[in-house]
C-alpha cells in the first residue's frame, strides 16, 4: 500500500474466479483505514500471522495481466531495502499518476487531427502572415490528404499545442479517434546514416557485443565529440534486434530537441516521458514501452522505471548531471538505478557525459565500468581556447572587467554569438543600507533577500516570500539602499548599455517563468537574431549554439571556496560544459574566465590539462579526506518549527547510532544545515559515514525501527538519504 510505512499488509484474496489471474505486479483495489486505495500485489502466501477475522479482503483485482515483472518487482523490492524506503511508495513511483489512481490499463485511442470542410477552404496566405505555426500545420495537413495523427507532431522542434489548440477553436481543423494499428507516418525525413569516426565506432562495437548481456559502460566524450551519434546508431543496432531503449536526461527541456535528432536517426517512433507532459500522455507512453508497441523512450528520472517488454538497452546522458537525484519522497538516483537495473535485466547501461561525476570516473578507475572514450571533437570543430581574466583590482563594469567587453566587442563586429555564465538570477543577491548596515533579510530564512529590479521585488530564493524593494532603510529610514553583487538582471542592464544594438536574451528562471518561454528564446538564439546570451546554468545543459564563438564566465570564486565538498566537482562541469558550447562547427571558440584566484591549482588543471586531469586530483583530495567515492554516506534530516525540536531527537538517534556501531561508523553531528532556518523550520543533520557500504547499510537496517520507537520523533519531520548528493 503506498503509504510511508516501512511493511507490507496482508489482505484476503477472495477464492473465486475474478481472482484467478492475480499475479504479483498487478493492481489491486484494497480498503485501508477509512479509505480505498490502489494497492499492489507483491506476494501470494498461504499463511499469515494476521488473526482471520482482522484479514480484510482484497477489493477488486485491478490488472489481468500484471504490468510490473517479476524482474522489475524484485528490482523495487532491492530499491526499497537500499533506500530505506516504504515499499509501497517505491512501487508506486514506477507506475505513472493515472494508474496509480486506479485507471484502466486499457488504451485510451490516439487522437488523430483532421481538416475541417472550413479548413479546406480557408485562405493560407492570410494564415502564414498573422499565424505562422497553424499555417505549418495546415501545410502539413494538406501534404498528408487532410489527416495526421496527434502522435507525428512530437518530434517537431516548436510546440505546437497552442497551434493545434487554436485551429481548432477557429473550426479549422477536428481531434478525432485514430485507428491504433495504423503506425504514425513520420514527421521529419529519416537523414541518411553518417560515417562515424574511429573512436565512435569503436565505442558502438564494444557496446553492441555486450547487448543480451550485463555490462556498464562510462562513455566519456568532450562536448561535440559525437556522443548524441553513438546513442543513436546504438539504438538502431537494439530495433533491428526486436529490443527496446531507455534513455535517461536530466532535463525536460531537453527532450524535444534529442526527440528531434533521433527522430532523424531512427525509423521508429520515439515516445517521451516526462513531467511537462499530461497524464494521459505519459500513461500512454509508459503502457506502449510496457506492451512493445513503441520501442525507443526518452524520459528524465522517473522514466527509468519503465517497464520493458523486450529490454534491450538503457542510456543514461548527462550521467553527471546532480537532477538525476530525487530529492525528496524516494530519494533514488536515476543513475544508479539504471546500473541495478541493467544488471538485472541482463542488458548493457550507457552512462555518458563530457564531465563525468567523480563517481562513475572512480567505478571506471576499479573496472565496474567499462570506459569509452571520444577524445575529439567529431567533424571539422575545434577544442575551444581556455583564457583566465585576473580580476584583482581591475576596474569592473557590474561584473564585467575591461578584457572580456573587448573581446564582447570584438566577436559581436564578426558578427558571432557570445554565451555569458552567471549562475545567480536576479538583479543583486543583498540590499543593504550605506548608513546603517541593515540587510535585507529573509523572515523566515538565514537568507538575504535578493533584489529582483525589473519586478521591483525583494525575493527569497528558497521559501518564495518576497515583498516590495523598498525606499528607505527599514532600520533607520534613510534612502540610501545599495544594491551589492551581481545576478543576471544587472549584467542584462549593462550589457544593454554597453551594447545597445546587440539582440540579448536573458535565459534563467524568472525569464523563462511562462509555458513556451524557453523554446521561443531557444528558437530565436538558433535564428541567429540573438548576438548575446546570458543565462544561468540552465544554459550548461547540453543545448546545441552553433554560432557562438566567446563564452565568458563571469564569476568562478564562489565555487573555488565553498564549505560544499562537491563544489569543486560542480564547478569543473559547469565550466566544461558551458566551454563547449563555444566554437561547434568551423570557428575556434574562445573561453573567459573572471576570476580573482588565478593561480588556484584545480582551476588551473581544469583549464590547461582538461577535465580528467582534474577529476584525478580531484579524486585524490576525496581519498586523502575520506569522503565518496571513497566512504558512503547516509544523511538523516529532521526539521521543525520548534528551534531545538530536530536537535533533541537527532541527539538521541546519534546516541543509538553510536552503541549499534561500535566505532565501525563515522557518526558525524547533529549539526543545523546550511541555512538552517528555512521557511520558518529548524534543519538539523546527522551523516553517517563508512569505507565499507554493507556495514553502513547493516547499521541502518537496526538503527530505523529505534529510531520510529523515539518520543522525539512525533515533534520533528525527518527523512534519511542514501548517497545524499547535496549535505543542505
Ligand atoms: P555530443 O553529443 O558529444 O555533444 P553530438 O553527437 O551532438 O556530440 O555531435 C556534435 C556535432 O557533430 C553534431 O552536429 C553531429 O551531427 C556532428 N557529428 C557527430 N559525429 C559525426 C561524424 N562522425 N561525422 C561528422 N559529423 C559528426
Ligand atoms: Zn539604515
Ligand atoms: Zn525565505
Amino acid at each position: 500500500v503506498p503509504v510511508p510505512i516501512h511493511k507490507m499488509f496482508d489482505y484476503l484474496l477472495p477464492d473465486c474466479a475474478e481472482y484467478a489471474n492475480a499475479r504479483p505486479g498487478a493492481r489491486i483495489a484494497v480498503p485501508f483505514g477509512r479509505y480505498q486505495k490502489t494497492a499492489y500485489l507483491l506476494e501470494i502466501a498461504s499463511k499469515t500471522d494476521i488473526a482471520p477475522a482482522d484479514l480484510k479482503p482484497v477489493i477488486a483485482l485491478l490488472d489481468e495481466t500484471p504490468l510490473l515483472s517479476e524482474d522489475d518487482l524484485a528490482l523495487l523490492c532491492w530499491l526499497s531495502r537500499y533506500y530505506h524506503h516504504p515499499i509501497g511508495e517505491v512501487v508506486n513511483a514506477a507506475f505513472p499518476v493515472l494508474l496509480r489512481r486506479g485507471g484502466s490499463p486499457g488504451l485510451e485511442p490516439a487522437k488523430a487531427m483532421q481538416q475541417t470542410e472550413r479548413g479546406r477552404a480557408a485562405s493560407l496566405e492570410d494564415l502564414r502572415r498573422r499565424a505562422p505555426r497553424q499555417a505549418a500545420l495546415l501545410d502539413m495537413l494538406n501534404q498528408r490528404s487532410g489527416s495526421l495523427p496527434i502522435a507525428a507532431l512530437a518530434g517537431l522542434d516548436w510546440n505546437w499545442r497552442p497551434a493545434v489548440d487554436s485551429l481548432g477553436r477557429k473550426g479549422l481543423v477536428r481531434l478525432v479517434e485514430c485507428d491504433p494499428a495504423v503506425q504514425p507516418e513520420r514527421s521529419v525525413p529519416l537523414l541518411p546514416e553518417i560515417q562515424l569516426n574511429r573512436a565512435q565506432l569503436d565505442a558502438v562495437a564494444s557496446v553492441s557485443a555486450a547487448f543480451g548481456t550485463y555490462k556498464a559502460f562510462l562513455l566519456e566524450g568532450v562536448t561535440g565529440s559525437g556522443k548524441t551519434e553513438v546513442y543513436s546508431r546504438l539504438i538502431q543496432r537494439v530495433l533491428d534486434r526486436d529490443e527496446q531503449a531507455i534513455v535517461l536526461l536530466p532535463e525536460i527541456s531537453l527532450t524535444p530537441q534529442l526527440q528531434a535528432r533521433f527522430s532523424e536517426r531512427l525509423a521508429a517512433p520515439v515516445a517521451v516521458f516526462h513531467s511537462g507532459l499530461t497524464e494521459s500522455d505519459r500513461c500512454r507512453a509508459w503502457l506502449d514501452m510496457r506492451h512493445g508497441r513503441a520501442s525507443v523512450l526518452l524520459g528524465t528520472r522517473s522514466a527509468v522505471f519503465t517497464p520493458l517488454r523486450r529490454p534491450g538497452l538503457l542510456i543514461v546522458d548527462e550521467e553527471h548531471d546532480p537532477a538525476f537525484k530525487q530529492q525528496e519522497g524516494f530519494r533514488f538516483s536515476a543513475r544508479d538505478v539504471a546500473v541495478i537495473r541493467a544488471q538485472r535485466l541482463n542488458i548493457p547501461v550507457v552512462l555518458g557525459s563530457a564531465t563525468p561525476s567523480l563517481e562513475s570516473q572512480y567505478n571506471a578507475m576499479r573496472r565496474r565500468y567499462h570506459s569509452l572514450f571520444l577524445p575529439q571533437r567529431a567533424g571539422q570543430a575545434l577544442p575551444p581556447v581556455f583564457r583566465l581574466i585576473d580580476i584583482r583590482n581591475q576596474p569592473l563594469d557590474e561584473g564585467l572587467s575591461p578584457g572580456l567587453v573587448a573581446l564582447i566587442a570584438q566577436t559581436l563586429a564578426r558578427s558571432e554569438q557570445i554565451l555569458l555564465f552567471l549562475n545567480r538570477r536576479g538583479f543583486a543577491p543583498t540590499l543593504i543600507c550605506h548608513a546603517c548596515g541593515w540587510v535585507a533579510r529573509c523572515p523566515r530564512c538565514d537568507a538575504n533577500l535578493v533584489v529582483h529590479a525589473n519586478a521591483e521585488r525583494l525575493r527569497c530564493h528558497h521559501c518564495n516570500h518576497e515583498k516590495a524593494l523598498p525606499k528607505r532603510c527599514q532600520q533607520c529610514g534613510v534612502d540610501d539602499l545599495r544594491r551589492l553583487g551581481l545576478g543576471t538582471e544587472r549584467v542584462e542592464k549593462a550589457l544593454m548599455r554597453l551594447f545597445p544594438d546587440a539582440g540579448l536574451a536573458r535565459v534563467d528562471r524568472d525569464s523563462t517563468r511562462r509555458k513556451g518561454s524557453l523554446e521561443n528564446t531557444l528558437g530565436n538564439i538558433h535564428a541567429g537574431t540573438v548576438d548575446i546570451l546570458l543565462g544561468t546554468q540552465m544554459l550548461t545543459k547540453g543545448h546545441h549554439f552553433s554560432r557562438v564563438t566567446l563564452v565568458g564566465i563571469l564569476d568562478v570564486d564562489a565555487a573555488l571556496y565553498s564549505i560544499d565538498y562537491r563544489a569543486h566537482e560542480r564547478m569543473a562541469q559547469q565550466i566544461i560544459q558551458v566551454a563547449g558550447r563555444a566554437g561547434r562547427e568551423d570557428k575556434t571558440g574562445m573561453v573567459v574566465l573572471q576570476t580573482r584566484h588565478p593561480e588556484h591549482a584545480l582551476l588551473r588543471l581544469l583549464i590547461e590539462e582538461g577535465y580528467r586531469s582534474f577529476a584525478l586530483a580531484a579524486l585524490t583530495e576525496r581519498k586523502a579526506a575520506n569522503l565518496p567515492p571513497y566512504s558512503h554516506q547516509a544523511l538523516l534530516r529532521a526539521e521543525a518549527v520548534d528551534p531545538t525540536a530536530a536537535h533533541r531527537f537527532l541527539t538521541k538517534v546519534a546516541a543509538v547510532a553510536q552503541a549499534l556501531s561500535r566505532g565501525r561508523i563515522d557518526i558525524l553531528g547533529p549539526v543545523p544545515a546550511p541555512r538552517a532556518r528555512r521557511a520558518g523550520r529548524y534543519h538539523y543533520q546527522l551523516l553517517l559515514q563508512c569505507g565499507h557500504r554493507q556495514s553502513l547499510h547493516a547499521l541502518l537496517d537496526r538503527l530505523l525501527p529505534e529510531c520510529f520507537k523515539l518520543e522525539e520523533r512525533r515533534r520533528v519531520r525527518w527523512s534519511l538519504d542514501i548517497d545524499p548528493s547535496d549535505l543542505c
